[in-house]
């Protein structure tokens, strides 16, 4: 391995968090950046870190599963979730952010480092020998695309000829609807609209929070039983965005767009993202019949996101149905939904624990490309691969998180799931391992997770610690 310093592709959320421990631990890296020479379908700006479409890093309730990820990753020193903290927008029990102040931030500290030498180059070629953190996130330009397939034997599987916006086609791939173990793999995800704050009638919607927990932040939109079914129709009948063959494979189940989730029954929207249990209205003393939740998007609140509503409509069919909801009848939309490519390895077939691959051990994978879902799990595989490949630097050997935490629960996920069916998660309690004895109360069972996790971090911490400073010690 060639080992002076570490080169780390894309400065998105995994990037940035990896390129951080690596010099905090002494460590020069070269971050290699395609924006703004060249874009991705979905990032807006040049800046670091971009949030490209919610701008909620979730729950901040002690002892759910997306807390103790935070939590350990805050006791491990996470840069990204520090900046996230300062830049939080009151959002209830959850964390959101300002999302340009959080990019801006990012990109402040990042570019302060001395350590860190930026280069605003797409990268097409690795090289095996190469000490490199591959986070190029779910919009991995198509050339480097490839290079991954070939690192990963799985070119012949491909064809990525079409281009940034053609998305790829799935040529030989004989049922698309079954991922296969492959190396390299797709599906799709998508963003939900964005209105403009001023245009939102508020003498027909109403603050809270979902059993009253937290602060009542968000706008919600309440829907009678005869509204909700108009709406449901003018849905289904919408037009989308032209169906192509791959916009029929593999949406993640907890990212579907609005209008296949409709697709699936009258009833199961109102079970899901327009879900109003715990929302009583406080001009009728009960929950609607249905509800549109609207979510703060900065810090100035002069935008809202519809929460849960990313789709695939057409942007004119968009604003004709979404005006439908009470309180939106006159929406400025900032954005509309959309639908883009996600791009993942099969990481169980690829990947050891310490995110390098088996067959290259100096290239390591991080951020939502690995498999994990979601703005905190990728910036949580950023940080993981920067203190594994830091490791690598010094000769360590890289000692990956233990499995009763969620960052080892997450990383075991990805590495030993089934090959052949393997889908990104997010973090949750299915992924951590249960507890030795059967604890029936889910709420006491959480927390005593939570609370093992928490003991096993402060143990990885001191080992990883003591081996890593004193080696980086020596090597300065
Ligand atoms: C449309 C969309 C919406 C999403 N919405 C959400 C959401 O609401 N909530 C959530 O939790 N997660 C969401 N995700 C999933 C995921 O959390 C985000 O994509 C997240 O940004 C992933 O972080 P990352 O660091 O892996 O990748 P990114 O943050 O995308 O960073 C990758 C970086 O690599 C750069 N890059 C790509 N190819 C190259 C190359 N060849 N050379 C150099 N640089 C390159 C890119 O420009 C980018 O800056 C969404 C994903 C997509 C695609």
């Amino acid at each position: 391995m060639e080992m002076q310093q570490i080169k780390i592709i894309g400065a998105g959320l995994a990037g940035c968090e990896a390129a951080w421990q690596c010099a905090r631990r002494g460590i020069r890296v070269e971050l290699y950046e395609m924006r703004p020479v060249r874009t991705t379908p979905a990032h807006q700006t040049a800046d670091f870190a971009e949030l490209v479409c919610s701008n909620s890093l979730k729950s901040e309730s002690e002892n759910t599963a997306p807390w103790l990820l935070k939590e350990e990753m805050r006791r491990a020193g996470s840069l990204l979730i520090e900046i996230a903290r300062e830049c939080a927008v009151p959002a209830g029990h959850a964390l959101a952010v300002d999302r340009a102040l959080f990019s801006a931030k990012v990109t402040e500290v990042i570019s302060r480092e001395s350590l860190i030498r930026i280069v605003r180059e797409e990268v097409a070629e690795i090289r095996e020998h190469q000490l490199t953190i591959i986070a190029t996130g779910p919009l991995t330009s198509d050339a480097l695309s490839l290079e991954i397939a070939r690192l990963s034997q799985a070119a012949s599987v491909f064809d990525l000829t079409e281009g940034e916006s053609g998305a790829g086609s799935r040529t030989g791939m004989s049922d698309p609807h079954e991922p296969r173990s492959h190396g390299h793999l797709y599906f799709y995800d998508s963003i939900s609209p964005i209105v403009e704050a001023d245009s939102i009638d508020m003498s027909k919607v109403y603050l809270a929070a979902r059993y009253d927990k937290g602060t009542a932040d968000y706008i919600n939109c309440p829907m009678t039983k005869e509204e909700y079914e108009r709406f449901l129709d003018a849905l289904l009948s919408a037009e989308a965005v032209e169906a192509k063959e791959w916009e029929k494979l593999n949406y993640f189940e907890s990212c579907l767009p609005i209008e296949e989730i409709a697709r699936r029954g009258r009833d199961t929207l109102r079970f899901g993202p327009m879900k109003p249990v715990g929302l009583r209205d406080p001009r009728t003393g009960r929950p609607p019949y249905a509800v549109v939740q609207l979510r703060q998007e900065n810090l100035r609140a002069d935008s809202y996101n519809l929460v849960g509503f990313q789709n695939h409509l057409r942007f004119g069919e968009q604003a004709r149905v979404l005006r439908m909801i009470p309180g939106l009848e006159n929406a400025k939309f900032l954005r509309f939904g959309q639908i883009h490519r996600n791009t993942y390895i099969n990481s169980p077939m690829l990947l050891n624990a310490t995110q390098q691959m088996k067959a290259h051990p100096a290239v390591l994978f991080a951020g939502q490309i690995c498999g994990v879902e979601g703005y905190v799990e990728s910036i949580a595989t950023g940080m993981l691969a920067g203190i594994h490949a830091a490791a690598l630097v010094v000769g360590e050997t890289p000692i990956a998180p233990p499995r009763a935490t969620a960052l080892g629960s997450l990383v075991n996920y990805i590495t030993q799931a089934d090959a052949k069916k393997f889908q990104p998660a997010n973090i949750t309690f299915d992924l951590l391992p249960p507890l030795e004895k059967k604890v029936r109360d889910r709420q006491l069972r959480h927390k005593m997770q939570c609370e093992l996790g928490l003991g096993e971090l402060s143990r990885w911490l001191a080992e990883i610690g003591r081996s890593q400073h004193a080696e980086v010690g020596q090597a300065l």
